[in-house]
């Protein structure tokens, strides 16, 4: 337990009148600027206590239902050692079709059962909008692990935290960001370059002609004047680059194969392209890769990916512990 009294937790009592008691996740919409701050200081706090004590109670007795209805590795696994690593427990449903949603149970009826049992619910799932229907069913937290190719809130939190540990916390703002791959189906990045608008950054947009960033997604960043530029090769824009963001080409999304096989190459980071880019920058995806980064890369500092994994961790026990009222 933090014995700090200066900490954000409050281990103990009644603690249903902090900030976040209660609250879903949809959108990274939700966030100003102090949200951001308060979330990524209980973070850093979480992760000062994993290295030390490893697990501890701060979530003992509660329990999560961790929905998803698409394949996932990491933010599954990263929220079951989130709500474990705090002592709480965990309904895992990773495989709707043993569940009652292969006999045709509605998104709603499936959430109104597990918040019977669980204090919160996370759900992926394939359609856009589908975490909002969660919410409206459900009285408990839901947190949105991505819907469809809408959003992945949690995700860009992390990809947030992962910049300010990283290359420091004051300095996001004169940052040149650039987004590189699906940028059309990628949900990540949808949630990320909205969630920079925070910031004083620049943002550019590497794609092949077809994968480019969504008409809508685009607009929303002009109306926040954060500048933004579109190109179809990388080699312009990568010396300037301080967070380089590079995305999986998202198979399952289309509908013609053909397509996927014509763009699915398109960008390999290696060793050699990297010579052009700064020493003091980071490589960020939010994985898995299927060929986009050259394994060679691995072992150069600027490779963040998997350090970033691990940040996930400490974000998703930060937001897990705020709508449980225990931060
Ligand atoms: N894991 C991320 C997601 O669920 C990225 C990806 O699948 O490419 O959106």
């Amino acid at each position: 337990m933090p014995t700090d009294p200066q900490s954000p937790y409050l281990p103990f009592g009644d603690n249903t009148r902090t900030p976040w008691y209660g609250k879903d996740i949809l959108s990274v919409k939700q966030f100003n600027r102090a949200d951001l701050e308060y979330i990524f200081g209980v973070a850093h706090e979480m992760r000062g206590m994993v290295e030390r004590v490893g697990t501890f109670d701060l979530l003992k007795g509660k329990i999560l239902a961790n929905l998803f209805y698409e394949p996932s590795t990491r933010t599954s696994s990263s929220f079951t050692a989130a709500m474990e690593r705090l002592g709480g427990s965990v309904i895992p449903i990773n495989e709707v079709k043993y569940s009652s949603v292969s006999k045709g149970e509605s998104l709603p009826d499936t959430i109104r059962t597990l918040e019977c049992y669980a204090d919160v619910i996370v759900l992926r799932h394939p359609e856009v909008g589908s975490a909002a229907i969660a919410a409206k069913a459900a009285q408990k937290p839901v947190l949105n692990a991505g819907d469809g190719v809408g959003e992945h809130p949690t995700q860009a939190l992390l990809d947030n935290f992962t910049i300010f540990e990283e290359l420091g916390a004051g300095q996001i703002d004169g940052m040149t960001v650039t987004m590189l791959g699906d940028l059309k189906y990628g949900r990540t990045v949808h949630s990320l370059a909205r969630l920079l608008t925070l910031f004083d950054v620049k943002i550019n947009y590497v794609s092949p002609d077809i994968l480019r960033m969504p008409q809508e997604v685009k607009d929303e960043i002009a109306v926040k004047n954060i500048p933004q530029a579109e190109y179809n090769t990388l080699e312009k824009v990568l010396p300037e680059t301080d967070v380089l963001y590079v995305t999986r080409v998202q198979k399952e999304r289309f509908e013609d194969p053909a397509e996927y096989e014509k763009v699915k190459g398109a960008f390999v980071i290696d060793p050699e392209i990297m010579k052009t880019a700064k020493n003091e920058m980071i490589v960020m995806h939010p994985l898995p890769r299927v060929g986009e980064i050259s394994p060679d890369f691995d072992d150069d500092p600027r490779a963040a990916y998997f350090r970033q994994m691990e940040y996930g961790l400490y974000v998703r026990m930060a937001l897990l512990a705020m709508v449980l009222g225990k931060a």
